[in-house]
């Protein structure tokens, strides 16, 4: 039997990031993944490290995405020396376009909430937007910058933190399904892959929306996927410089002169096919909010699978099974959180403490408690 010091099921950024971590403080690690690392929802994803809350369900997550903003420059350092590879980090801001409604209303309340929760957000007029962003639409009445958001090109990063992963000592295993945790004497002691007992001290699961599937983990991670429908475009006559959003889209530029282009949200299973609603929907947002692209070059079409937990916030931490720590449920923010979810997973298992003050409340353990440990 194969012993190590901590077992990882899934090698998407999250996995991939904690073995990473773990492996530069000098544990022996091995990553499982059921098929090539990184082909899950980290390569589907825009990119946008936003810790800005969506909706009020997840206010409670800003410091966190906060903190990991705040890590993301020496995050993406590390791994670009180690790798080799460029990643595509853009520090360069977030607009947010107002197209239509109650707009003055709208932009005080935007601007008084980000600041309540220690964001920086700017209110400009329409002609100022247009100044910063040229394609934005003549329909604009106003808008709000964001300038310490960034976006990152996920696909790249997740590539190089496993390229970083495996020359800082970690054993990552493609085409190795996890089935299950194993449990001895009232501990985990590690995983049961492909029908081999693998033996750890410690045991993460990071398998994503698929992390319930695993036999032992779903009261403790009671994920769902939420599918998200994608489309590059690349446009001769419109150049975007920052992520913009609007109520309905938003566009991400990477390096290479694309434009990232989503997202449908939809609650249908593992299903990852591309429909013609969905591509509506975002080609009609994307053309609203930037008129240009209605002559882009479709390049790519694509959909991917969040983890999405009971609460819509991210699940990390020990369980009530010594030795079992989960993370995931980091649904649309899992880009963002990977250097703060790693760090503190590395924080727990070195030391059993963490420096993150209110860490508990993404305690797996809150669904146990509840009761909603099962996912219907
Ligand atoms: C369309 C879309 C847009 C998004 N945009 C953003 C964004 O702009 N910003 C942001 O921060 N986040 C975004 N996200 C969310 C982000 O992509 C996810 O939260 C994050 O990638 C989750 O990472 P993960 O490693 O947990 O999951 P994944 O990347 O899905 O990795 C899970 C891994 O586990 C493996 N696995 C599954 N089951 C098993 C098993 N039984 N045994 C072994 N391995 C297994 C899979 O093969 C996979 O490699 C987006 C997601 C989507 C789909």
């Amino acid at each position: 039997m194969e012993t190590f010091d901590v077992a990882i099921a899934g090698a998407g950024l999250i996995g991939a990031s904690i073995g990473f971590e773990l492996a530069q403080a000098g544990l022996r690690v091995a990553i499982f993944d059921r098929r090539q690392p990184g082909e899950g929802a980290s390569w589907a994803a825009a990119g946008i490290l936003s810790p800005a809350p969506e909706n009020a369900a997840t206010i409670s997550m800003v410091p966190l995405g906060r903190a990991s903003l705040a890590l993301y420059p020496e995050f993406v350092a590390t791994l670009q020396e180690i790798s080799g590879r460029d990643v595509g980090y853009r520090a360069k801001g977030t607009l947010q376009a107002l197209l239509s409604g109650e707009v003055q209303a709208k932009l005080n309340t935007i601007v008084a909430l980000h600041h309540g929760l220690g964001l920086r957000a700017e209110p400009l007029s329409a002609d100022d937007a247009r100044e910063l962003e040229p394609a934005l639409s003549s329909e604009l009445e106003a808008a709000v910058l964001r300038p310490d958001e960034a976006s990152v090109d996920n696909r790249a990063l997740t590539r190089a933190v496993a390229i970083a992963a495996a020359q800082a000592g970690v054993k990552l295993f493609a085409g190795r399904p996890v089935q299950a945790i194993r449990q001895d004497g009232g501990r985990c002691t590690g995983l049961i892959v492909d029908g081999e007992k693998i033996e750890a001290r410690w045991t993460v699961i990071a398998a994503g929306c698929y992390s319930a599937e695993i036999e032992g983990a779903a009261n403790y991670a009671p994920v769902r996927a939420a599918k998200g429908q994608m489309i590059a475009l690349r446009a001769e006559n419109a150049s975007i410089e920052r992520v913009l959003w609007s109520e309905h889209v938003y566009l991400v530029p990477r390096n290479d002169g694309r434009i990232v282009a989503g997202a449908t949200v939809e609650y249908v299973g593992f299903d990852k096919e591309i429909t013609a609603g969905g591509l509506q929907k975002i080609l009609n947002g994307a053309v609203e909010m930037a008129p240009a692209l209605a002559d882009a070059k479709i390049e790519e079409t694509w959909a991917g699978l969040r983890p999405d937990s009971p609460d819509h916030l991210p699940i990390i931490g020990p369980t009530g099974l010594d030795g079992l720590l989960i993370a995931t449920g980091h649904f649309r923010s899992g880009i963002l959180l990977a250097p703060i979810t790693a760090r503190l997973i590395r924080e727990w298992i070195t030391t059993q403490s963490v420096s993150a003050a209110d860490w508990t409340r993404f305690s797996p353990m809150r669904f146990v408690e509840t009761g909603k440990g099962t996912n219907s």
